[in-house]
Formats: C-alpha cells, structure tokens, sequence
C-alpha cells in the first residue's frame, strides 16, 4: 500500500529523521508514542493515473495505541505508517477517515478501497506531528518541502484543499486547488460541509467527463477559473 516513486522517495525523507525537526513549529519526533510524520495514502500505481490530490492540515494526534519502532529505517518507518494510515481508513477508525471513505465511494462507486487507492493522493499540508492539531499552529516550512514536490509528481491531478489549514498552505505556495470543508471536526459538522464535498465532487466529475485534468497548470497561466471555481470556505 506503499505510494509508488518518486513519491516515495521524497517521502522517505521525511524518516531521516525529517530536516525540518526543529524548524517547524510544535514538530515532535517520538516514535514510541507515534509522533513520526505520517497522514498520506494513495498513489499506489501509476502517478499518471492519480486523479485527486487531497490535501488535509496535518496528522491528527496519535491513536492510542499507534506507536512506531524508533529503530527502523526510513523505508521501514515509511511502510509502518503506511500500513497503520491504510488500516485507519479501512476500519473507518475516526470520523475523519469515514467522511473520506463516503467521498471516495462518490467518486469511484462500486470500486474497492485498495482499487481506489491508485486513483487518488491523500496527504496533509504539513506532514509532522503535533500536539496541538485543532490549533490553529500553521507552519509552511514542511509545504514548502515536501507538499510542492508531491504535486509535482501527479501531472493530471485536481487538488482539494479540504479545511482553512490546507488551504492556507497550497496558496502560499500558489497551487491552483478547489476549496472544501475539513472531513475531521469541528470542520465536517458545519452545515455546509456536505454541500462543499458535493461540489468538489461534481467538479472533478465534470473535468473527468471533458478530459481535462486539473493541476499541475502553474499558477502564471491557470486554467480559466481555476481556483475560482471553488467550494466552499471552512471557519
Ligand atoms: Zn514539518
């Protein structure tokens, strides 16, 4: 279930550990109690073939019982936190991963979860573990590592920011995106959040149906109406 390269190599960077420990704010590096950089799933085939790029705000906090062996090697890491995401989203652990389970369903009906997986990328703006994720600590030193290279790498892909932090992250970045409510609360019990998700949908069903792929165009000659085109604000 690991994200195919170069997805993966830029990712297994984070496990080195990450560069930016120390730099980004609140970042905490504790493997035994799960604080290791984590939040992404997907990109499993071809990075041609990925169609959405969800971009969230940061891990949420550890589960209870999510730890990490702080002996393993990058790779090693990367493929245990992998594994740990990829159970989250198939047992619908939180509300967080069965709003995102529903959204997948609308895009890709009748295909299995793991089938699913080679069409989108799910990753958060900032990838380090905080304590504090309902904060409002923003920090784009890890967007500005780690998020533009794993766009990058997904040539067709239309980008949905889902929440005020992603958001705020792909724009300073500038990269064209759709605009929806968090999946994870207090974002995903607003009134709107559902009508937002619909409307992302909808979206990428319409460039699905003229063949028109999303992102990847830079924001200097965006497609017309772009970032415009959007959902919906969160907070
Ligand atoms: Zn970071």
């Amino acid at each position: 279930m690991n994200p195919a390269d170069p997805l993966r190599s830029i990712l297994r960077e984070a496990y080195s550990p990450c560069r930016n420990l120390g730099v980004c704010r609140q970042a905490r590096w504790d493997p035994t109690a799960g604080h290791v950089p984590r939040g992404f799933l997907g990109a499993t085939g071809r990075a041609e073939d990925v169609e959405v790029v969800f971009v969230f705000a940061e891990p949420g906090f550890p589960h209870d019982q999510e730890r990490y062996d702080p002996n393993l090697s990058p790779e090693a890491m990367l493929e245990s936190v992998t594994s740990y995401v990829h159970s989250a989203f198939a047992y619908g652990k939180d509300q967080f991963h069965r709003n995102v389970r529903w959204f997948l369903d609308q895009l890709y009906p009748g295909t299995a979860f793991d089938d699913q997986l080679a069409r989108v990328w799910m990753t958060e703006g900032r990838l380090c573990s905080i304590d504090l994720e309902l904060g409002d600590a923003r920090d784009h030193t890890c967007a500005r590592h780690f998020l533009t290279r794993q766009i990058d790498t997904l040539p067709n892909a239309t980008v949905i920011a889902f929440g005020g932090k992603g958001q705020a992250y792909l724009r300073r970045l500038g990269l064209p995106h759709l605009r929806a409510h968090a999946f994870a609360p207090p974002g995903c019990n607003y009134k709107g959040a559902r009508p937002s998700w619909e409307a992302a949908i909808g979206e990428v069903r319409r460039r699905r149906a003229i063949g028109q792929p999303g992102p990847g165009v830079p924001q200097s000659a965006p497609h017309p109406g772009h970032s415009r085109d959007v959902v919906r604000r969160t907070r």
